[in-house]
């Protein structure tokens, strides 16, 4: 089997797996916190994972708590986001002096704060699926994770990929530990996803080099298949 198929092969399990992913009922009782509530819209607590603002609302909450099981098991303190903004085409905050740029998500160091434009996502979630909220903002929480990790990387490529991949292990965690389920569904979902999420007019690293959408998806299966730890 030559290296191609194989990876080909491992991704194929991993959009097989992770496709249509839905909130577990036992998640869809459990309120956003009001302090840090649904970043736009109204969310009704009764309908969690239903609409784009509970679907971004529990990727954030979930992603957050995975984290913070990890680093504790880990013996380790994880430090929650700040705030987590929505923002609309212009308007959004600052992050050390560079401005937001529309249609982008972002994690900002300076502020320890995720922000996202929200009709943006919102056109993603109505034509690629919930998946995308499922990517982006647990990709944007990875960098958060990186920060506190202290992480450093030469090439912000390098950054980026891992932040894959810990998309891939939180979501597999979420799944593995009964807050999302997976249901099969269209392959293509993810795949169109991954090539179209993340920071694609990123400025705040300097460079945009993000890695190819193989690269992308290889590396997001490399998180949800084998774990966090080995990001
Ligand atoms: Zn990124």
């Amino acid at each position: 089997m030559t290296p191609r198929a194989l990876s080909t092969l491992v991704l194929a399990a991993v959009l097989t797996a992770s496709c249509s992913l839905v909130a577990s009922p036992k998640d869809r009782h459990s309120a956003p916190d009001p302090a840090t509530g649904p970043a736009s819209g109204s969310a009704s607590p009764s309908a969690l994972g239903q609409t784009f603002e509970e679907d971004v609302e529990l990727a954030r909450t979930l992603t957050e708590r995975y984290w913070q099981q990890t680093f504790q098991a880990a013996g380790r303190t994880y430090r929650p986001l700040s705030r987590f903004e929505a923002y609309s085409g212009q308007d959004g905050p600052d992050c050390g002096g560079q401005p937001a740029v529309p249609e982008n998500a972002f994690y900002c160091p300076v502020g320890h704060f995720v922000a996202y434009d929200a009709q943006w996502m919102r056109s993603l979630y109505e034509e690629k699926g919930d998946g995308a909220v499922y990517v982006i903002i647990p990709h944007e929480l990875g960098h958060a994770v990186q920060a506190q990790l202290m992480s450093d990387f030469s090439l912000n490529i390098n950054r980026e990929l891992q932040a894959d991949c810990y998309a891939g292990g939180a979501l597999k965690g979420m799944i593995d530990a009964g807050q999302l389920e997976a249901e099969s569904g269209d392959d293509e979902e993810l795949l169109a996803n991954l090539a179209a999420a993340g920071d694609p007019t990123d400025a705040w690293w300097r460079e945009d080099a993000h890695g190819t959408p193989a690269e992308r998806q290889q590396s997001f299966a490399k998180g949800y298949n084998n774990g966090v730890n080995t990001c």
